[in-house]
């Protein structure tokens, strides 16, 4: 048996230790279904206040039996990051390090929720001297089936009956249940989903392979014909084969989203000791369904009042079960690439305006987003600069390259200048949008290349606001770039 590890009620008993700790920074979730063999499942939230308008990140782990490494890893992320906050450090992991004033704004900003171990039955049955230290599955009895267990990881509400990269056979280590959601566990991540709708971004933490996996699992990706999508039955029986016919699509701003941002993690573990993770579509491990990760990204297409959850899957290290010595060395790597997927999935107005005089904006700035930069051409791609380079951004921030009193001056003039009729109807003053480009220069002073080009870009694009309303700015610019 694999020493080291902590056995699944020692993985609860650390969630519910720093639960007691920390109390006022984090929130003891229940979750509403114990397990198959009726253990306690519980998620801790990390959060130094509440708001309407925090961003939610949820962490999984656990969910494959024999993948031991990753709730051990998840609840020693916890640990620092609450340790790190609490005496206002930064966190180091190698040669990788994150300054205090990111911790701190991870904690004050971000509702990061981690439930570290969504199938404790699995785990027990892996560590019990009789029982198997290769099972994958739940522990459901399966009644009347002559094999026990639930892939949870096939039993999401994706696809299911679709059967691609699934078993019905419930002796098969990929059967995907008797419906979707036909187990507890799997039910409790979905409530999970529901309930705190402000959930964008998740992480399912799995191994092994070394990979950073995003959507979609079912099928390669396309971004040209909205019809070919998985709601579609036309296309039912044609789906899961890589290379040929159907493609799934994917919206083309979350497809450079997804790619960007898992380089971005991918590019923090290999600095901790060079591990080299590839960062690809689900499928190009092999065709799947009923996943969460797609599941959890696949909602807000489903039920339009759903977020949109960008979802990953993480397969950690070379091995299920690696000699602690190096499943220490894993757990100190995929940290950093966590801290750096929050980092991204942060809001880049929010990060920077927080504790600003300028805070009090940022709902209307968020509603202009929504409303009237979002529709247009344009718009989303000014929009995909800041959401794709936001880490770069931040970075530049905390490293005092750009000053934050000059952003914040900036949105208060601009504001200011809105007054009474609002952001979407008042012309942008020429100075606030020559300051915005004179930022872009600093930003892009030290960047990567691919922003250095997106602000340039973007530079060039801002002139057509000087002066003008954000919605003329926009159509000026939709028409130049038909
Ligand atoms: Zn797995």
């Amino acid at each position: 048996m694999a020493t080291g590890y902590l056995p699944a009620d020692g993985i609860e008993g650390v969630v519910v230790h720093l639960a007691a700790s920390y109390s006022s920074l984090t929130e003891l979730i229940t979750l509403p279904e114990q397990s198959v063999e009726q253990r306690t499942i519980h998620a801790l939230k990390i959060a130094n206040g509440t708001g309407p308008s925090r961003r939610g990140i949820l962490l999984l782990g656990g969910v494959h039996a024999r993948e031991l490494v990753n709730p051990d890893l998840l609840v020693t992320f916890a640990t620092r990051l609450l340790q790190a906050y609490v005496n206002g450090t930064g966190l180091s992991f190698g040669p990788v390090s994150y300054s205090k004033a990111l911790v701190k704004l991870i904690v004050d900003t971000v509702d990061l929720f981690i439930l570290p171990l969504v199938n404790p039955d699995g785990r027990v049955f892996v560590q019990s001297p009789a029982g198997d230290p290769m099972w994958r599955k739940n522990r459901d009895p399966n009644p009347g089936q002559p094999c026990k267990g639930v892939d949870l990881n096939r039993n999401y509400d994706f696809l299911w009956s679709s059967g691609i990269g699934t078993s019905g056979s419930a002796c098969s280590d990929v059967f995907k249940g008797t419906a979707a959601f036909s187990e507890p566990e799997t039910r409790n991540v979905r409530q999970l989903l529901d309930s705190r709708p402000n959930i964008m971004c998740m992480a399912d933490v799995h191994s092994y392979a070394e990979l950073i996996l995003y959507p979609w699992g079912d099928d390669d990706n396309q971004s040209t014909d909205p019809a070919m999508n998985f709601t579609n039955p036309a296309f039912d029986g044609q789906r899961g084969v890589h290379g040929t016919g159907y493609r799934e699509y994917i919206d083309p701003g979350d497809a450079v989203w997804f790619a960007t941002v898992g380089n971005d993690v991918r590019d923090s573990i290999a600095a901790v000791r060079g591990r080299a993770y590839t960062v690809q579509q689900g499928i190009l491990l092999y065709p799947t369904s009923a996943t969460v990760h797609d599941y959890a990204y696949s909602r807000h297409l489903v039920q339009a009042a759903d977020r949109k959850v960008m979802g990953f899957t993480i397969e950690t290290g070379r091995e299920f079960q690696p000699p602690w010595v190096e499943a220490e060395q894993v757990i100190e790597e995929v940290q950093a690439g966590l801290v750096t997927l929050v980092q991204n999935a942060m809001c880049a107005a929010e990060n920077v305006l927080t504790g600003t005089t300028a805070a009090r904006h940022v709902d209307a700035i968020r509603k202009l987003r929504d409303e009237v930069v979002q529709p247009s051409r344009a718009g989303r791609a000014l929009i995909a600069l800041f959401e794709a380079h936001g880490t770069e951004i931040q970075r530049a921030i905390t490293a005092k390259r750009v000053k934050r009193a000059d952003v914040v001056r900036l949105v208060n003039k601009w504001v200011k200048s809105a007054r009474p009729n609002g952001l979407a109807t008042a012309p942008v003053p020429a100075e606030v949008v020559d300051g915005v480009t004179s930022l872009l220069t600093q930003l892009a002073d030290g960047a990567s290349p691919a922003f250095k080009r997106a602000a340039k870009r973007a530079q060039r694009d801002l002139t057509s606001f000087r002066d003008q309303t954000v919605p003329d700015g926009l159509k000026t610019l939709d028409e130049k770039h038909r």
